[in-house]
């Protein structure tokens, strides 16, 4: 008889739904089939958007949200979780339930707000509750540099000031800290410089070489959803980041010899 293989671990995305495949759950269930889990996903809002830009949007209820995430608890253990666009107070309370309440595992956390073609994908009340309910319950939260702005309160021009974000952020209750600097706050033109401050208080910097390809389109969703794949994979926080990160510069090398898709931001 032939050996079992093991079931793939499953990681649920919580996360909005950008028809155009480019971002939001599509981007996440492509990368956490990549990672060789096996994605599960709950929608918190249809978007209307392709490339160029988002359009408008249809939330989701708190009641039609948790239809979708118990039948998946009530069949399959989930051993990694995200939360991506969460754009209600309505949506953000009942994932602060969700992850309060059962047996999930605690979330990558990705703190979606604008997205890069200037769409707002929170309301103000939302970011409040996600800032001081959700973050709490987070094993990770990954802002980027305006995300980290919004919720530390601190202009952030230089890596040490992404530092001090991330400790006035990790105030909030998350375990793990991840600052994107992107190629907005770097010490060489050439390079793009995370910031993670881990659970046990140690600040680690991924520095990469900055790959101009343009705009691009659903890159902080694939990293927060590689980073949930990994953590369900049993990789520490650290080597999950590391991961994640070689995984979309990868992507966005990629670009460089791939004819586009959309006339647009690039999807990864
Ligand atoms: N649409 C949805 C549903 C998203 O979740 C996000 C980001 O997380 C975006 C759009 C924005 O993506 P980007 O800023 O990469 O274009």
């Amino acid at each position: 008889m032939a050996d079992e293989v093991p079931a793939r671990p499953v990681v649920l995305t919580i996360a909005g739904l950008d028809p155009s495949g480019g971002a939001g759950i599509v981007a996440d269930i492509k990368t956490i089939a990549a990672f060789g889990c096996f994605p599960s996903g709950a929608i918190t809002s249809i978007t209307f958007q392709n490339t160029t830009g988002v359009f408008g949007a249809e939330h989701q209820t708190a009641s039609s949200l948790r239809s979708q995430i118990e039948p998946i608890m009530a069949d399959m253990l989930v051993s990694g979780a995200k939360t991506g666009m969460l754009p209600t107070a309505e949506l953000i309370r009942e994932v602060v339930r969700v992850f309060s309440e059962t047996e999930l595992p605690a979330p990558v956390v990705d703190p979606v707000m604008v997205s890069t073609s200037g769409y707002d994908l929170i309301g103000a009340e939302a970011a409040d509750l996600l800032k001081n309910d959700l973050l709490r319950l987070a094993r990770i939260v990954t802002p980027n540099i305006p995300e980290a702005e919004r919720l530390s309160g601190i202009n952030i021009m230089n890596q040490s000031d992404m530092r001090v974000a991330a400790e006035v952020i990790k105030q909030l209750g998350p375990a793990a800290v991840l600052v994107k600097g992107g190629h907005r706050v770097s010490s060489s033109e050439d390079d793009a410089v995370d910031v993670l401050l881990n659970e046990h208080g140690e600040f680690i910097e991924f520095r990469d070489e900055y790959v101009d390809v343009g705009d691009v389109h659903g890159s902080g969703c694939t990293l927060s959803a590689a980073i949930a794949s990994c953590l369900a994979l049993d990789m520490s926080v650290e080597e999950s980041v590391r991961q994640a990160k070689r995984y979309v510069t990868d992507r966005i090398r990629a670009l460089r010899q791939s004819s586009r898709i959309g006339h647009g931001a690039r999807p990864l």
